[in-house]
């Protein structure tokens, strides 16, 4: 395997004022691949003081730059940076493999979508359109969309590269100044990023800046500072909370997106070919360590022997391995703590449930080296189970069965997260009263995982706080004022 890591460990940098600079603290962040063990490079293990310097830096080129108001440069600035992007897919793919593990066929998609989500916010940074209205004789209105200010983005290490730009893209979109804390065990594809960032000369100096270190420090001082007008988060719930809290401090605008314990919803006249590789791939892409998986399976009990028997079959068959092979279906987990947590859930899976294939670490040649698990299928589950209820963030499917529509919209909605839902079903009067009654921020109708930049995307219940994507998520990352005019 390691002929297929041969790049040598580089040291990254923080990005601040438009320069690559050294954290004060002097010391590093190690980057490891979750597959081999193999050290992919260092990023800067960053202090307050590098933070609070980097909040400076974007507040003051947000306060002199046009940026604000001038959203043609806008337009370029994102157009040009999705084109660098796609110059460099095949090398950043690579990267983003070695650090977190995912197949790359699955990073080469990741990225295309970052490609998609630029232009589509390029675009859309020309059309941040407000709206006029009489409100009485001789009394006009104008309401205004204008940017926030200063927009701090936290994000996780499982779609590193995606789940950055999905929030950076529209923010600067709308105008805002912004500053990046990516995950700590992915800092490395999140600066390489930066480094196309660096190459394009639309952006003002310092309007944009990644600070790598601990959530704990770093990402508190961002939740807290007054010169930040907003927070973009995408993570754990828990973590979504601690967020909220701190922003409390100077009143921050919101915006989260958490966790989430998506079903899918599969009934007695479901197109079962289509269906079975389609939920097998909504839990296993990512390993399982993704916000949308398709965690629990709820299945009419006239159907469930036989879509059991063929996601069984499914599972069995895919080539579980490094990520950097081609024919690899599923990669390791991030992360010794992540690979603990799963074995902890399946212990309690094998307790209450009956697993029907998986539910242990794979061993033997190189899967020694990493983190890699059994895909995983646990049936026989009561509602109360943790391995239903809980988030996992592995390879683990929960299978519960019913039968009757209601009992199915019961145990769909029976879940304190809401980010998304999968339909599988012939009739068209089903889908249409099952995607009215789940409430989730996203219902796929005989299909799963379909995203685009121009869709919504977010969370009911605890899974998040507005939206990202589409207009709204352009409006997520504006302030709204009215502006009246009296006549004589
Ligand atoms: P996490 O909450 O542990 O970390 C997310 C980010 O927050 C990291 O950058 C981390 O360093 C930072 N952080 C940690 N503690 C902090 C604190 N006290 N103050 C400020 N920042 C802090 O989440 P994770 O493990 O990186 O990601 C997995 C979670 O993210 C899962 O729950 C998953 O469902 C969720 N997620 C949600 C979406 C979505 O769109 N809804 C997408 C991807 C992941």
């Amino acid at each position: 395997m390691s002929s297929l890591t041969e790049q040598k460990p580089a040291v990254y940098y923080n990005y601040v004022g438009g320069e690559w600079t050294e954290s004060a603290s002097r010391e590093r962040l190690e980057s490891r691949n979750p597959a081999t063990g193999e050290l992919v490079g260092y990023a800067q293990k960053s202090t307050e003081t590098d933070i609070l310097q980097s909040i400076d830096s974007v507040y003051e080129a947000y306060r002199t730059s046009d940026w604000g108001v001038n959203p043609k440069r806008r337009y370029e600035a994102l157009l040009e940076l999705a084109r660098q992007i796609e110059n460099n897919i095949e090398h950043l793919a690579r990267l983003m493999t070695m650090e977190q593990g995912k197949p790359i066929r699955e990073s080469r998609v990741e990225l295309a979508g970052c490609v998609d989500t630029l232009k589509y916010f390029a675009g859309a940074a020309r059309t941040v359109f407000g709206r006029s209205v009489q409100l009485e004789p001789g009394n006009f209105g104008v309401i205004a969309k204008e940017p926030i200010g200063v927009v701090g983005i936290i994000s996780p290490w499982n779609w590193p590269a995606l789940l950055m730009i999905r929030e950076l893209a529209p923010a600067l979109a709308a105008g805002n100044g912004v500053i990046v804390k990516p995950a700590s065990l992915t800092p490395i594809i999140s600066v390489e990023l930066f480094k196309l960032i660096d190459q394009v000369p639309h952006f003002p100096k310092g309007i944009v800046s990644i600070v790598t270190g601990p959530g704990q420090s770093i990402g508190a001082v961002m939740g807290s500072s007054k010169k930040i007008d907003m927070i973009s988060f995408t993570g754990d719930t828990s973590t979504g909370k601690t967020i909220m809290a701190l922003a409390a401090s100077n009143i921050k605008k919101l915006a989260l997106e958490l966790g989430g314990k998506s079903p899918n919803v599969v009934f007695e006249d479901a197109p079962l070919d289509k269906a079975i590789p389609l939920i097998g791939r909504s839990i296993f892409i990512s390993a399982g360590q993704i916000c949308m998986a398709g965690s629990r399976l709820l299945v009419h009990e006239s159907v469930k022997e036989e879509v059991l028997f063929r996601l069984k079959q499914y599972t069995e068959k895919l080539s579980v391995g490094n990520g950097l092979l081609e024919s690899t279906d599923m990669g390791p987990l991030v992360s010794q703590s992540q690979l603990d947590l799963v074995n902890e859930y399946c212990e309690i899976g094998r307790r209450e449930g009956n697993i029907i294939t998986g539910g242990y670490r794979l061993t033997g040649g190189a899967y020694d080296q990493g983190y890699f698990f059994a895909p995983t299928i646990i049936d026989d589950l009561s509602s109360d189970c943790r391995v239903v209820r809980e988030e996992i963030f592995g390879p683990v499917l929960a299978v519960q069965s019913f039968s009757s529509d209601e009992e199915a919209l019961a145990l769909a909605n029976d879940t304190d997260f809401g980010l998304s839902a999968g339909v599988w079903t012939s009739s068209l009067n089903r889908a249409m009263r099952m995607s009215r009654g789940i409430q989730a921020g996203t219902v796929w109708i005989n299909t799963y995982n379909k995203n685009f930049p121009e869709a919504e995307f977010g969370g009911y219940k605890q899974s998040g706080l507005g939206r990202t994507r589409g207009v709204d998520g352009l409006m997520e990352y504006c302030e709204t004022k009215h502006i009246h005019f009296e006549m004589d």
